[in-house]
């Protein structure tokens, strides 16, 4: 154990290191003075880097501990969240080395997002504290600056979402008018993609862009700016993206897209990504729209695995592909061909219908040749957006993929019936055409024949009668 001075006595501190951060190391308090503010508490040390041990670090860090016992007072922070301020600093030889704080229990939220196991209402309870907590350090003054969920940590047992490495946040102090700049944060708002970091300062909307970031990390397993694009590292594209107002996760082709937890909470998603950069929503508006999502239901999509809220009816496969409907459309419009073919078998007693059937059949026939034509199109489209999904996730989007070539296949082999049934009904109707036009003609000439037969008589008679007239007039 080593001993450190702070300014309520000598605190003992452990050898043992917890944690790394970029900037320093945290070790566990052992022995707190008695006077220090939380003394009864679990506490750690967070002994700085060398080299970041700056005079405006210190200043910061005393501006954070003045600010976290106040909060502490007025209890300005919201139910079931909690803040790892600094509560002394801590000195070595008189000099300067770091600050001791709460010992925050739980696992970062980056492991709870990959966690399947938490329920999904859960995520969205943590997701709204995380807000809250980003909403109410701005109104102490505070732009977080590197929002990222590895600095949020949920402590399960407690069902508490605690903040830590508040130290890298940028601090406006009231009290001289100074501002302490953030340190680098991993994730970029469009404002610091404009400038440069520790040159600019941060509004708080670059905190409402990046917590918005997170909160549809926490939920969608996803990240909003990406895309998939081959030429271009997801860095590049997230920071191209957030330049341009375009959010990459809404333009892919996918069945479950920004309003998988509803449409309120996809038309936040759509107003941060999609600017106007000024306009964007507040941490405070998606705090209020999630904890209106906390009753909800959730279930997980059959086809890409995206949880979501629960939907009130079962949509079938069909209806979920991009294409279905109209595929449907097509396999009935076949079916009914077929229908009106059979039809046409039970009604050729009398020619002149069961011509006019067999016209219809292959009408009906050409038209599911044609149908055909359309699935084979429709099937494509589809296997196109089932190709697109299978990048980022599915073996769902296979089965789609699937079902759409079955439906061309049956959709072909339905043409195909409707085509041989339509043939014969055509020959029959021109064979009794034939005969039809044979006995005609046969009549006729039989009509003929006995017409030749009666004038035949009728000249013999005229002769004979011409005779006898002869005979009487000698
Ligand atoms: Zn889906």
């Amino acid at each position: 154990m080593r001993y450190f001075d702070t300014d309520f006595g000598p605190m003992g501190v452990s050898d043992d290191t917890l944690g790394k951060g970029g900037r320093g190391k945290v070790l566990p308090v052992m022995l707190a003075p008695p006077e220090m503010p939380q003394a009864k508490k679990k506490l750690v040390l967070k002994q700085v880097e060398g080299r970041w041990r700056t005079e405006g670090r210190q200043r910061k860090v005393a501006c954070l501990e003045r600010m976290g016992r106040g909060a502490a007072q007025g209890k300005t922070l919201p139910a079931g969240c909690a803040v790892a301020w600094p509560v002394t600093s801590a000195y070595e030889e008189g000099r300067w080395i770091g600050f001791a704080m709460r010992a925050m229990e739980g696992r970062p939220l980056d492991a709870v997002k990959a966690d399947g196991a938490i329920a999904p209402a859960v995520k969205v309870r943590q997701a709204r504290r995380a807000c809250e907590l980003v909403s109410a350090l701005h109104a102490h003054g505070v732009v977080l600056g590197d929002v990222s969920l590895s600095n949020f940590m949920y402590d399960e047992a407690h069902d508490r979402l605690a903040l830590v490495d508040i130290d890298s946040a940028q601090v406006a102090d009231e009290a001289t008018g100074c501002i302490y700049p953030t340190t680098e944060s991993r994730e970029k708002s469009p404002e610091m993609l404009a400038g440069r970091m520790g040159e600019v300062v941060l509004t708080s909307r670059s905190d409402d862009f990046l917590v918005a970031v997170e909160v549809f990390r926490l939920l969608f397993d996803a990240h909003p700016l990406d895309e998939y694009a081959a030429d271009v590292s997801p860095a590049e594209m997230r920071a191209r993206n957030a330049t341009a107002c375009r959010f990459g996760f809404a333009n892919e082709r996918r069945c479950c897209g920004p309003d998988a937890f509803g449409r309120e909470l996809g038309n936040l998603f759509r107003r941060t990504f999609e600017g106007p950069y000024e306009l964007i929503p507040n941490a405070a508006d998606y705090a209020a729209c999630l904890s209106g999502l906390e009753r909800q239901a959730f279930e997980t999509c059959p086809v890409c695995g995206q949880v979501r809220v629960a939907v009130a009816e079962e949509r079938s496969a069909l209806e979920v592909a991009p294409s279905g409907l109209s595929v449907r459309r097509v396999v009935g419009g076949l079916g009914f061909a077929a229908g009106a073919s059979v039809m046409a078998f039970a009604c050729c007693a009398c020619m002149p219908e069961l011509a006019g059937f067999a016209q219809e059949a292959a009408g009906f026939a050409q038209g599911a040749t044609a149908a055909l034509d359309g699935a084979w199109h429709e099937a494509r489209l589809a296997a196109d957006a089932a190709c697109g999904q299978v990048q980022g996730f599915t073996e769902g989007a296979w089965r789609l993929a699937c079902d759409a070539a079955e439906f061309a296949q049956g959709a072909a082999s339905a043409a195909q019936d409707a085509w041989e049934s339509a043939s014969p009904q055509v020959e029959v109707a021109l064979s009794k055409a034939a005969e039809l036009a044979d006995a005609l003609v046969e009549g006729v000439f039989d009509l003929a024949s006995n017409a030749w037969g009666w004038l035949e008589d009728a000249l013999d008679a005229v002769a004979g009668a011409s005779d006898g007239g002869g005979a009487d007039a000698c």
